[in-house]
């Protein structure tokens, strides 16, 4: 079957290309450039033409998935911005393409009339409403984050810090997928992945540090004198592993579905980071604090609703850690 992956060039999309192709299916992904369609076509060249990939330059480009959707099976949408460093008003920034890309693309699916399942990868922030309910809690499916769009709306996202404006772009996505399938009745049904933060190796395209996307990029700062938050995480593999089987069973239609270890603290990274013996340049080691004493998040996402449903084993920490590691020590080396 032909998978339609949007957003290919992504740290979390990769994988989920990787993943399909390796189970034999062939692959369309969109990319915003040439010079990205290229890269990923060498990093899957074993696979030959099962990979192809079409220039899908912008979420708010009307139309911009009508071509890309021709002929597939399946949809995972990823693609939507996730970072902090938005200019001008975080609505226009974050929650304008991300509620608008996933609107044009079920458009373009529903036009299509052939496809069965969309899996579309929300996140922990369309989850996660520490205002509704005090912490220290465990949040699963069932909980909406409620408090991020109703702000983001108030401030008109003017003020907003990044992060705010992020949540509140995942939830709105997501909230208006599900209600696309509600109001339109398409031939297909929808699955959400609502990942916490995402951790583990690199394979997509990073040309510089700078250039890492938001979540690996905790664990390098960590190592370049930088002081992440700790948060509640999943592995990369995992949340891919999650996105491939929503996609392929039956009874994941429907379902939200939230991919998760737990919290961590940035003391574990920093104790796994001081006795690896992955070789991570000596300046890591010496920039990594050995005594941060952070307490974990007092929020926490359900994990067990994927590994029972989905079928996921999650990896460990420290092996999510050290292929992290092993990764960036792999693309330092290539310069
Ligand atoms: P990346 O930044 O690596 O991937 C984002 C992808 O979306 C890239 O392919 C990017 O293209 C594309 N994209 C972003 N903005 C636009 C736009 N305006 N028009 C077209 N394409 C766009 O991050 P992740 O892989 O981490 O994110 C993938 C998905 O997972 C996102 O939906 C994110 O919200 C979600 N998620 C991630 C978590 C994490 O911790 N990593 C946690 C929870 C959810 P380009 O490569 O050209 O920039």
């Amino acid at each position: 079957s032909l998978v339609l992956v949007t957003g290919a060039s992504g740290f979390l999309a990769a994988h989920c290309v990787h993943q399909l192709l390796e189970r034999g299916h062939s692959v369309r992904g969109t990319v915003r450039s040439n010079e990205k369609g290229e890269y990923l076509k060498k990093l899957f060249k074993r696979h030959g033409d099962k990979f192809q990939y079409v220039i899908a330059e912008d979420l708010e480009k009307p139309n911009v998935f009508d071509e890309a959707v021709k002929g597939v099976d399946g949809v995972l949408h990823t693609a939507s911005p996730f970072h902090m460093n938005a200019e001008g008003r975080a609505l226009d920034a974050l929650v304008n393409p991300a509620v608008n890309g996933t609107k044009s693309v079920l458009a373009s699916i529903a036009k299509e009339n052939k496809v069965k399942r969309v899996v579309v990868t929300s996140s922990f922030a369309a989850i996660i409403d520490s205002k509704k309910v005090k912490p220290p809690h465990t949040f699963t499916e069932a909980d909406w984050n409620e408090s991020d769009p109703i702000q983001s709306e108030q401030e008109g996202n003017a003020q907003s810090p990044a992060i705010n404006a992020y949540r509140a772009s995942k939830t709105l996505a997501e909230r208006a997928a599900w209600d696309f399938v509600e109001a339109n009745k398409p031939s297909f049904d929808l699955a959400t992945i609502n990942p916490p933060l995402v951790l583990g190796p690199i394979i997509h395209q990073v040309n510089s540090p700078d250039s890492l996307n938001t979540s690996a990029a905790n664990i390098w700062k960590l190592m370049h004198g930088g002081s992440p938050t700790a948060a509640v995480a999943v592995d990369v593999r995992d949340t891919a592993k999650a996105h491939v089987e929503a996609l392929l069973r039956p009874d994941a239609g429907g379902q939200r579905f939230g991919p998760s270890y737990g919290p961590y603290t940035y003391q574990e990274v920093s104790d796994i980071i001081h006795a690896t013996k992955v070789p991570i340049p000596d300046e890591w080691k010496k920039n990594t604090p050995t005594d941060i004493n952070d307490s974990k998040a007092p929020v926490n996402l359900d994990g067990s609703k994927t590994e029972r449903e989905l079928g996921v084993q999650y990896h460990t920490f420290k092996q999510t850690i050290e292929d992290t590691l092993t990764s960036f020590v792999d693309y330092h080396n290539r310069g």
